[in-house]
């Protein structure tokens, strides 16, 4: 009740002086490193597995964080204050067939070995983790724990065995699908036809051997349709391991009010992503937009790019940037998207998942050893070291404990 209090009198504090915060956020740099330092902080989404299955990309090495360098090794992990992440095993969605559906197996199971890899090779900094109580552990020995999820339930074609499969090789959650309808829902970014109508009957099977497994839903990337179905048929809590609020920015990919108040019903979290488009509604900026698809186009018809090549793809992205800029919404924005989550579902029902590597990045926290800056603008906001602990992983922890106690109740 108290942080209640507390938190309405830092809303009010908003409505009086139409700004809600005061001092800069170098004000709080040190008590955010001293909170840092007392908790455990876990972001659920990553796609620096893209990065790993490269021959150039050492995450025991710090990278500057500029141009294509990636947001997310070790070193930066530590400086940043982040204790634990979820690597995700990520497959764009290909062809339904039968041929497709064992590419995306072989593909994601050979980004789950170079997870394996890359932490058995670093053992002295990085630990691999598939509990709810590992983050602590891994934090306490001094080292960086590592999680791993699959974005695209594309991963499993129609084939309900490999949840197991998945489950075994230390996969935690499935995000059931990506942009595009797959075998088990309709996406929320996918115009084409509505397929199912939500679940199809293989996702039903999904969900359900997830949770006897316990192995967290996710359902960041679902149509509307589908997250409703998801939670009527789930017997444990739900995540979104990356997502924002639709309020804030008009987007299917993001959760409107009545989703986060149905999502904080189910006991769920909604992690929210650093990602620029579900952030702010994108300026339209034409001559800036088209030579961006052009150069995805001019890339993306290769296939697999060779180091020159996306030597080149980068120089010329710089190049587009340098010639359209368009600014990044900033850790204020995400803080704007904390802020409403919080106000619609509760404290207990939000968290971070940034997508770092998948498109991650704002100014203030471009990469991970910039993390800090989201606690100290929380700091200056008003939040409690309480509520910033739960936002920080306290939340999605508890519902990664409670998806684990129900499937081992199920096995007693
Ligand atoms: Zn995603």
């Amino acid at each position: 009740m108290k942080t209640l209090i507390l938190f309405t009198v830092a809303l009010s504090a908003v409505v009086l002086t139409g700004c809600g915060t005061s001092g800069s956020l170098r004000d709080y740099s040190d008590e955010a490193s001293v909170l840092h330092r007392s908790m455990v902080t876990i972001d659920t989404h990553a796609d620096t597995p893209i990065r790993l299955l490269r021959d150039d990309f050492d995450p025991a090495q710090w990278h500057t964080p500029s141009g294509d360098e990636g947001k997310i090794d070790f070193p930066r992990m530590k400086f940043g204050g982040l204790d634990a992440v979820f690597f995700a095993a990520f497959i764009a969605q290909g062809p339904r067939t039968q041929a497709g559906n064992e590419k995306a197996y072989a593909m994601v199971s050979a980004i789950i070995d170079s997870i394996h890899a890359v932490v058995n090779r670093n053992h002295d900094v990085a630990a691999l983790a598939v509990a709810s109580a590992d983050a602590a552990r891994i934090k306490a020995s001094g080292k960086s724990a590592v999680y791993i999820g699959i974005e695209n339930g594309y991963a499993l074609g129609n084939d309900l065995s490999l949840v197991t499969k998945f489950y075994d090789l230390g996969v935690r959650y499935i995000t059931l699908c990506h942009s595009k309808d797959d075998d088990i829902c309709d996406s929320s970014s996918d115009t084409s036809s509505v397929k199912y109508d939500g679940l199809s009957a293989f996702g039903k099977r999904v969900v359900r051997e997830m949770n006897a497994l316990g192995m967290i839903v996710d359902i960041s990337h679902v149509s509307d349709k589908s997250f409703y179905d998801v939670l009527a048929l789930s017997t444990v809590p739900v995540i979104a391991s990356h997502s924002c609020a639709r309020a804030l920015c008009n987007n299917p990919r993001n959760m409107d009010d009545a989703m986060l108040k149905a999502l904080a019903e189910n006991g769920g979290v909604i992690q929210v992503s650093l990602v620029s488009e579900f952030l702010k509604t994108p300026l339209v900026l034409p001559l800036r937009d088209s030579a961006l698809q052009a150069l995805r186009g001019k890339y993306s018809g290769i296939g697999h790019l060779s180091a020159e090549q996306r030597l080149m793809m980068k120089n010329e992205r710089k190049d587009i940037n340098a010639r359209y800029p368009r600014p990044l919404p900033t850790v204020s924005d995400v803080a704007d998207h904390i802020d409403h989550c919080v106000q619609v579902a509760g404290i207990d029902h939000v968290g971070i998942g940034t997508d770092f590597d998948g498109g991650g990045e704002v100014d203030g926290c471009f990469d991970v050893s910039e993390m800090k800056n989201i606690t100290a603008e929380l700091l200056r906001r008003g939040y409690s070291h309480n509520e910033i602990r739960k936002i920080w992983g306290g939340n999605f922890l508890r519902v990664f404990a409670q998806v684990e106690a129900s499937a081992q109740n199920r096995r007693n």
